[in-house]
C-alpha cells in the first residue's frame, strides 16, 4: 500500500474494495465505499466516483475527465435508483484525502423522514452489510447497468 494516497491505492487494488470496482476506464473508477474494519459495517450502495489521475478537486480536471466523472455520477445514480434508492445524494468534501472522490449516498425507502441526508448512513436501521453481502450487492448493482 502506498503511504501517499488512499484513493490511488483503491484504484490500483492495493487497498481492496467490496466486490471490486463497479466501473473502471482510463479516466474514472467507481467502487463501493470500503470499510476496512469492521467489515460488518458497510452502508449498502455508498459509492465513490474518482478520477484515475491523482487530482485534488474538480478545478484540476481536464474537460475530458470532468465529462467522465459527470457521466459516472449520472450512470451510477441511475443504477442505485434502479436498485430501489428513493434518492441519491452526491457529495464532494475532500477533507481527509487529497484525491477527488465524489460520494454517491443512496437513501433507501425505509429511512425515516426525520433522518437527514447527513445521517442517512448512520441511523440505527441503516442498511449495513458485511464484506460478503457487500460484494454480492455490488455484483447485483453492476448487473443493473444498462447504460
Ligand atoms: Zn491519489
Amino acid at each position: 500500500m502506498s503511504d501517499t494516497c488512499l484513493v490511488c491505492d483503491e484504484i490500483s487494488g492495493a487497498v481492496p474494495v467490496p466486490g471490486e470496482h463497479l466501473e473502471t476506464t482510463d479516466l474514472v473508477t467507481v467502487f463501493q465505499c470500503p470499510v476496512l474494519a469492521p467489515a460488518t459495517d458497510i452502508y449498502a450502495g455508498y459509492l465513490f466516483v474518482v478520477p484515475r489521475r491523482h487530482v485534488a478537486g474538480f478545478s484540476g480536471l481536464t474537460d475530458t475527465e470532468a465529462a467522465a466523472v459527470g457521466l459516472a455520477i449520472a450512470h451510477w445514480s441511475k443504477a442505485l435508483e434502479l436498485a430501489g434508492a428513493e434518492r441519491v445524494y452526491v457529495v464532494r468534501t475532500g477533507h481527509a484525502v487529497d484525491h477527488l472522490h465524489v460520494h454517491l449516498i443512496p437513501r433507501w425507502p425505509e429511512t425515516p423522514k426525520e433522518v437527514s441526508w447527513l445521517h442517512v448512513d448512520d441511523w440505527d436501521g441503516a442498511r449495513r452489510l458485511d464484506s460478503a453481502d457487500a460484494a454480492e450487492f455490488v455484483s447485483a448493482l453492476r448487473a443493473t447497468r444498462s447504460f
